[in-house]
């Protein structure tokens, strides 16, 4: 049986990214971004920009697409990925990626896609009725192939991604078995060992698993969770004078009419907030107990999140005015990733034609 040797760097590799919709907001931050910038220096770390996948609810918006790319690469920056230590790349610059998604599209059944509870809650949540495209549905097998064609060690990302890559457990279990002959009653962690090509790869969840929006419940009852397409976000590149308003006018207690009314601290996006972010936990602890006894107001709390939020992302927001006027900086790093991202990609594209019996003519990308 062949044997799929780590490829040249001797680090495990960590594979994640980020859909070009808009920018970065304190969700991914919480989510994903600060666990992966830790990671940096232990992982081989590729970070991948899915445009395609921008396309499934966004086909007409190419131009914001784009900026949305660029948008993302200087969030990344700013929040301190090394260009130097992590590889950033483009989605549709990795033909690999496309291609192992037409041969994973194979192996999951149509009503196994169509029972994933996020492709469910997008749906709702982005109010797409049923007029989403076939390519929409086609998003999570994409998203496999974005993660298994680097073979990672582990995947850092928010809990609403867990469906996702739940499915992606399934299918590198699938092809093992079915291309590599790896035996079913393998356990995970040894799979690449018994002969596999992909790993059966490990979620690693942030600090944060779903943080909520600004904006309270949708219209099912629950709060939502922080997204860039539910406008409902404060963002890594939001100035102080945004936060300001944003935090000001943002959910809280709807039955609290002044601050002498009794409020609840549970499900409240503003206490939320303020237990995610703010470093002086005995205030926190102090505040909320005030809040529920109706001794403090929601303006003076809220002035105070203006605060601890402003302390977090204006340095951040410092930093990404320098990349947001170089765009021709930005491009060198996406073609650079994009360039060793494609070693990696191609592969594991050669190895999986292999197990496939389908590879006919060896090629190499320019
Ligand atoms: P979209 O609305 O376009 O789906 P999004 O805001 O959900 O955008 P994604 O690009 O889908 O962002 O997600 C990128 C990564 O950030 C994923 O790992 C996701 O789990 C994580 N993430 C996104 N929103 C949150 C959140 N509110 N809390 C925690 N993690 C999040
Ligand atoms: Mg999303």
């Amino acid at each position: 049986m062949a044997q799929y040797t780590e490829n040249s760097a001797s680090k495990p590799r960590i594979l994640t990214g980020d859909t070009p919709t808009g920018r970065l907001h304190l969700g991914h931050y919480v989510g994903s971004l600060e666990n992966r910038v830790q990671l940096q220096d232990q992982f081989d770390c590729y970070f991948i920009i899915a445009n395609v996948h921008a396309f499934t609810t966004r086909a007409q918006q190419p131009t914001d697409i784009r900026q949305s790319v660029l948008d993302i690469a200087a969030d990344y920056l700013a929040a301190g990925i090394d260009p130097g230590k992590s590889t950033i790349f483009v989605q549709s610059e990795i033909p690999a990626i496309a291609e192992l998604t037409f041969f994973f599209s194979m192996l999951v059944p149509f009503s196994r896609l169509m029972r994933n509870p996020t492709i469910k809650d997008e749906i709702r949540d982005k109010n797409l009725g049923d007029s989403y495209s076939f390519g929409f549905l086609l998003y999570p097998i994409g998203q496999i192939a974005d993660i298994l064609a680097f073979r990672p060690a582990l995947v850092p990302v928010g809990e609403d991604q867990l469906a996702h890559l739940e499915l992606t457990r399934e299918t590198a279990r699938r092809f093992d078995q079915m291309y590599c002959g790896v035996d079913p009653q393998t356990p995970d962690e040894q799979y690449v060992r018994a002969g596999g090509l992909f790993p059966i790869i490990e979620p690693r969840l942030g600090r944060v698993r779903r943080l909520v929006g600004l904006g309270g419940p949708g219209p099912h009852g629950q709060l939502l969770k922080m997204s860039k397409s539910l406008n409902n976000a404060i963002y890594l590149s939001d100035d102080p004078d945004t936060i300001r308003k944003k935090v000001m006018s943002m959910y809280t207690d709807p039955n609290r009419k002044k601050a002498t009314d009794p409020g609840t601290t549970e499900n409240n996006p503003l206490w939320i907030f303020h237990e995610t972010f703010n470093p002086d936990t005995v205030w926190v602890r102090e505040a909320m107990e005030k809040y529920r006894a109706g001794a403090i107001g929601d303006v003076e709390c809220k002035k105070k999140l203006v605060e601890v939020l402003v302390a977090l992302i204006d340095p951040m927001r410092q930093r990404r005015l320098i990349y947001e006027k170089d765009p021709a900086q930005l491009l060198a790093v996406l073609r650079e990733g994009t360039a060793r991202a494609n070693v990696v990609a191609e592969e594991t594209l050669r190895l999986a034609k292999i197990a496939l019996k389908q590879d006919y003519r060896p090629r190499t990308l320019l």
